[in-house]
């Protein structure tokens, strides 16, 4: 089960709905949205970039808008589409790094004012992609003094490169130091078609969670 816990947007069944935005990442191609959509189990809705991608060429990371196309506020501009990478960061969170991360940021007043600096980071990457009211001033992960959600920091660590977002930084650091995902491919030779299919934890009924 991956627990990432701002589900991402999905629904459609064509890819017609996407919109043209104004994202600062790679353009995203339908071979693109094929591929996240093979990752996902799902076609995703309002994508308006590819953030990140595996050392594969795979998307990784996707730049969503903040309003999708059915009007709903989406807050979690970057998403983690990868099922290795966020089972590897659901690993992460269940050791507990999480809760001493924010304890950190209670006695680390350098790390505070550089995690408040990703949460404006953040905000004004997704400004740019158009101002949503109900998500005004809301970044994710639990920005800018909690640490809630490694997936959603992790993902705003590679779509704005080192040295923005402190702990998403240390996540895949981490990661990167076990060996897996983001330093390896964890895709194989195959294409995502051939891994199984669904990914683990996927169901056809997840909707975004507005304000997550
Ligand atoms: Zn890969």
């Amino acid at each position: 089960m991956i627990d990432q816990h701002a589900q991402p947007p999905v629904g459609g069944a064509t890819l017609s709905g996407v919109p043209v935005g104004t994202s600062t990442s790679a353009a995203v191609t339908a071979a693109d949205l094929d591929a996240v959509a093979e990752l996902l189990g799902r076609v995703p809705r309002g994508v308006v970039g590819i953030a990140h991608r595996c050392r594969c060429g795979r998307p990784d990371v996707v730049e969503t808008a903040p309003r999708l196309p059915d009007g709903t506020p989406f807050p979690t501009t970057y998403y983690l589409v990868d099922p290795f990478a966020a089972s590897a960061l659901s690993t992460l969170e269940a050791s507990g790094l999480m809760r001493r991360m924010q304890d950190r940021l209670a006695t680390d007043p350098e790390l505070a004012a550089a995690y408040a600096a990703a949460h404006e980071d953040y905000l004004a990457r997704r400004a740019r992609l158009g101002r949503v009211e109900e998500v005004e001033g809301i970044s994710a992960g639990g920005m800018p003094t909690r640490v809630k959600c490694l997936h959603a920091l992790a993902g705003h660590a590679l779509a704005a490169g080192p040295g923005v977002q402190p702990f998403g930084d240390e996540a895949l650091a981490l990661l990167a130091a076990e060996g897996g995902w983001p330093a390896t491919c964890p895709h194989g030779d195959a294409g995502p078609a051939a891994d199984a299919g669904e990914p683990r934890g996927a169901t056809t009924t997840d909707e975004p969670a507005a304000g997550a």
